[in-house]
């Protein structure tokens, strides 16, 4: 942004301001309340000035919208002041006027009467009827005038005053001096220098005890008398300039002049255009005014990315607006133009911010780049906090796992300690209950000999250490082998156990140990988790090019949500935890692992409280090796 780009843009905004008012005025009086505009006159081609909207605190005759007519005094009226003056029969001549304000159509005449009649209240000492009428032409008449020419709401409101002081009413007065200094200083109606004159004077006078309010009022009043007089000179002067030190009306058909004026008491520019038509449009704007409510928006367009200081000083060098991004320093002082007022432009080169720089320098790339770190820092916080967290809960699991195998291997070795004692004792007497105690011995030492491969083997699985050797296996002699050597052991907790195989299986490629283990694990499983069922079915067959082993039990079940944790190492179900089932969580992870390195996979269908089928796929042809 250049003093230029400034300058123009100012130039523009007249030229819309203007275009503003001539489309809307004309047509529909003075368009909404422009604080900056002072005044705004079309002068035609016939020389006659009309004033279209201004802020004008009194008006010089020819400037005046309506023309005062004079209206008859000698009217209906004259009954009542013969009754008034030359009878002095002050209650009939009130009761005359009381008649005319009700009857008469005329606005004028019914002013008068009122007037009249509140005149006589107060001389025959009603102050407060007096009053009561002073209000009402206060209220419902604040534009008219008095014979032409007295703004009535102002003459009423000095009577209510001078009423108010007679009674002693101070408050009151305070309160109304307030409100109708308000009214001098917003004119309801258009009257000339004198009425004003007359009513300031009067209401200074009455004033009894000075307050801030008032005080202000009242200087307010002086500021607004002395601009409504250069306003007046202007407006009236010849060619409608005569305080401009830049002479003569000099623009050509629909180019806009701007003048400044600048007299002690006003800061101005004069706007003027004439159209094709010859139709002269001029305006008075307060410049201060309209740059600080135009500046805001004209500076927001020049300079959008607030890449510049900037200030505006009068001619005094006081400073009339600023828009400061960065600390006050290195200022470049511009004078205004000459159509403007003497004031000066100061601007400063604004340093950018460090994401303004980013974006800048190579179109954004840096930018992009410092956001990639950023979303990269933020994904390496949130991985952290994930990893954490499942390191937490392994940590959880794994002390879990090692209480639980704990329990799993203390519970058969107090079992046999228990049994070898009474042996060792010869507690036991008849030979039948020896062979029942050796019995249980045995199944509890396989059961944790099973327990004990169980983890050694989650060892060797988890760190990639088991070995594994391949032979050529038929499936169904293993199975009927397995079933053979725990019949007994199931058989006394009441299982029954169902074999199913009618196919010729043909043999596999497994490590025997490790397929063991499985159908160990999984039969394990079954009889564990099998609830009050006493059923087991154990099924192999062929079919395409896999074998298929399934174990099935009746028993809780496994609810959906479990179906792929179960083979994650540790996992432990709820309801087995609820039911005080014990367990380790590490055989189907075994048993998984097992399965993928025979290149098979496993499948499971359970329904909670029905019970469950694991099985085992694996291929007929695999040539597996490790
Ligand atoms: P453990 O049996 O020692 O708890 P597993 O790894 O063998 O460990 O089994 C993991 C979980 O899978 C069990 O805790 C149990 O919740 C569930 N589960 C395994 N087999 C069955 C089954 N036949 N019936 C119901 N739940 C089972």
């Amino acid at each position: 942004m250049t003093s230029e780009d400034f300058f123009d843009a100012i130039d523009s905004s007249f030229i819309l301001l203007m275009t503003e008012q001539e489309t809307y005025s004309p047509l529909s009086g003075s368009r909404q309340h422009d604080p900056s505009l002072l005044a705004f006159i079309v002068k035609d081609t016939g020389g006659s000035t009309k004033l279209i909207s201004h802020q004008l605190l009194f008006f010089p005759a020819e400037l005046m919208t309506v023309q005062p007519e004079k209206p008859d005094l000698q009217t209906n009226l004259k009954e009542g002041q013969r009754l008034e003056y030359i009878e002095r029969r002050y209650p009939e001549a009130i009761r005359f006027y009381q008649d005319r304000i009700i009857h008469t159509r005329d606005t004028a005449e019914k002013i008068q009467a009122m007037v009249a009649a509140a005149r006589l209240y107060n001389r025959t000492n009603q102050p407060d009827r007096a009053k009561a009428i002073y209000d009402e032409i206060r209220q419902n008449y604040p534009g008219s005038l008095l014979n032409g020419e007295i703004p009535i709401a102002l003459v009423a409101s000095l009577e209510i005053l001078k009423i108010n002081q007679v009674m002693g009413r101070m408050d009151e007065m305070n309160t109304n001096l307030r409100q109708y200094l308000e009214l001098l200083l917003h004119p309801p109606c258009e009257y000339d220098k004198n009425q004003f004159e007359l009513f300031y004077q009067s209401f200074k006078e009455i004033v009894q005890e000075t307050s801030p309010v008032i005080d202000s009022l009242f200087r307010e009043l002086d500021r607004q008398k002395a601009r409504t007089e250069t306003l007046i000179r202007v407006l009236t002067g010849p060619d409608l300039i005569v305080t401009s030190g830049y002479g003569q009306w000099k623009g050509r058909k629909n180019e806009m002049t701007s003048i400044p004026i600048n007299p002690a008491e006003l800061t101005a520019v004069y706007l003027s255009v004439e159209n094709d038509a010859g139709v002269q449009s001029s305006m008075v704007i307060d410049f201060p005014e309209y740059l600080r409510s135009v500046s805001d928006k004209l500076i927001q367009k020049l300079d959008p990315e607030a890449s510049i200081n900037l200030k505006v000083k009068d001619n005094n060098g006081k400073l009339i607006f600023a828009r400061l991004n960065t600390e006050d320093i290195g200022y470049l002082a511009l004078p205004f133009p000459q159509n403007l007022p003497k004031w000066s432009l100061l601007l400063s080169k604004n340093k950018p911010g460090f994401i303004a720089t980013l974006w800048k320098a190579g179109s954004g790339i840096y930018l992009f780049i410092f956001i990639l770190i950023a979303l990269l820092m933020v994904l390496g916080f949130v991985f952290t906090l994930y990893t954490l967290n499942m390191v937490l809960r392994l940590n959880k699991l794994k002390s879990e796992f090692i209480s639980n195998v704990s329990h799993e291997l203390k519970s058969p070795l107090t079992t046999i300690r228990m049994m070898t004692e009474l042996l060792h004792h010869k507690r036991v007497q008849t030979e039948e209950r020896k062979s029942a105690y050796y019995s249980a011995m045995l199944q509890e030492s396989e059961r944790l000999s099973h327990l004990i491969d169980n983890i050694l083997d989650f060892s060797r699985i988890d760190e990639d250490r088991k070995k594994y050797e391949f032979i050529d296996l038929d499936l169904d002699e293993l199975l009927r082998n397995f079933l053979e050597s725990t019949r007994e052991r199931l058989t006394d907790s009441g299982f029954k156990i169902r074999y199913d195989c009618t196919d010729t299986i043909p043999p596999v490629r497994v490590d025997k140990d490790a397929i063991l283990q499985v159908i160990y694990n999984l039969v394990d499983n079954a009889i564990k988790f099998s609830g009050k069922s006493r059923q087991i079915d154990i099924s192999l067959f062929s079919k395409d090019d896999e074998l298929q082993l399934c174990v099935k039990d009746y028993g809780i079940g496994i609810s959906a949500k479990d179906h792929e944790k179960i083979f994650d190492r540790f996992y432990r179900g709820d309801e087995p935890q609820r039911l005080g089932i014990k367990g380790s969580g590490i055989g189907l992870t075994i048993v998984k692992r097992i399965i993928e390195v025979h290149k098979g996979h496993l499948t499971l269908k359970s329904i909670p409280g029905k019970g469950s089928t694991f099985c085992v796929h694996l291929p007929i042809h695999a040539n597996t090796e490790i």
